[in-house]
C-alpha cells in the first residue's frame, strides 16, 4: 500500500489544497450587486362579471398569465423581492387586493398550475365574515402554500389627512389592529403594507414606519427596484392596477414593444399598445 507520505500522493494533496484555498477566495470575494426590476400587477376578484372594471374571468386571468409568461418574463415573489433573489429587468410580481372569495380558486386553478406565488394584500374586516370573502382557513391554507400576506387596513379606510383629523382611533386601526389581526390569525410577521384604494399620506407613512412595516405598496405606476433599498421610498413602492380598458396597454408599456398574444389555435397575434 502506497503510504500518504510518498512524493506522487503529496503533489495530489498540495494541489488540492490550493485549489480549495483558491476556491475560498474566489467566494469570499465581493459580488457586484446588480439591480433587477419587477413590475408588480394588482388584481381583485375573478368573477367574469361584465360591468366591474377590476373583474377578470378566470380563463381571462389565466391567459393574461400566460401573455406575460409567453413574452418571456419571469414571475417572482414578494419573498424573492424582498430577499434580492431577483435578477434581470423582465419580472412580474402578482398582488391580488382585498381576499375575495374567488381569490382561492384564482391560486388553484391559474397560480399554482404555473408556479406563480401572489402577494395577498387583505383587510381582515371582511375574512371569514362576509360570503364574498375568503374564510380563514383558506387564507392559512394559502399562506402556508407560499402566499405572501401584506395588511390592506382593517376596514379598508382611506389611511388620507382627511380620516387622521376626523378619527384618529380609525387610522391608527387600519395601519396596527390589521397586522396584529393577521399576524395572531395567521401565526406569521407580517411587514408589508398595501394602501387602501391606494390612498396615502405623510402621516400614514410615520405610522407605517412606527408599526414596523419594511415596505409599503401604492398604486402608482412605476418600476420596483431590487434590492428594496434601491427605491426612493420604501413605502411608496409602485405597482400596476390592472383593469378591463387598461391591462393591454399595460402590458405593452410593460415590455416596451408590442407583446405577441397566445391564441388558442397556437397562432401569435400581436397586441398593440
Ligand atoms: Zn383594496
Amino acid at each position: 500500500m502506497r503510504s500518504f507520505r510518498s512524493p506522487r500522493y503529496f503533489c495530489v494533496f498540495l494541489s488540492m489544497t490550493v485549489a480549495a484555498t483558491m476556491c475560498a477566495a474566489h467566494a469570499a470575494a465581493p459580488v457586484p450587486v446588480k439591480e433587477a426590476k419587477v413590475h408588480v400587477l394588482i388584481y381583485h376578484t375573478f368573477l367574469g362579471r361584465e360591468k366591474i372594471p377590476t373583474d377578470f374571468s378566470i380563463d381571462q386571468f389565466r391567459e393574461q398569465m400566460l401573455i406575460l409568461k409567453k413574452n418571456g418574463f419571469t414571475f417572482v415573489s414578494y419573498a424573492d423581492v424582498a430577499q434580492g433573489r431577483v435578477s434581470g429587468d423582465r419580472n412580474i410580481m402578482i398582488s391580488i387586493d382585498d381576499g375575495n372569495q374567488t381569490v382561492y380558486r384564482a391560486y388553484h386553478d391559474v397560480l399554482k398550475p404555473l408556479h406563480i406565488r401572489p402577494l395577498l394584500a387583505i383587510y381582515p374586516n371582511i375574512i371569514g365574515k362576509r360570503k364574498y370573502a375568503l374564510t380563514w382557513e383558506q387564507l392559512r391554507e394559502l399562506a402556508a402554500d407560499g402566499c405572501d400576506i401584506a395588511a390592506h387596513g382593517f376596514f379598508h379606510l382611506h389611511v388620507n389627512d382627511k380620516l387622521y383629523a376626523t378619527n384618529r382611533r380609525a387610522f391608527h386601526d387600519e395601519i396596527f389592529k390589521s397586522k396584529r389581526v393577521l399576524e395572531e390569525k395567521l401565526n406569521r410577521k407580517i411587514t408589508v403594507f398595501a394602501y387602501p384604494s391606494g390612498e396615502k399620506s405623510e402621516k400614514a407613512e410615520q405610522m407605517i414606519r412606527e408599526a414596523g412595516y419594511s415596505y409599503a405598496f401604492t398604486i402608482n405606476w412605476g418600476v420596483l427596484r431590487v434590492p428594496l433599498s434601491e427605491n426612493s421610498n420604501p413605502y411608496l413602492l409602485p405597482r400596476y392596477m390592472i383593469e378591463k380598458q387598461n391591462w393591454k396597454s399595460v402590458f405593452a408599456r410593460l415590455d416596451g414593444k408590442s407583446l405577441k398574444k397566445v391564441n388558442g389555435n397556437g397562432r401569435k397575434t400581436i397586441v398593440r399598445r
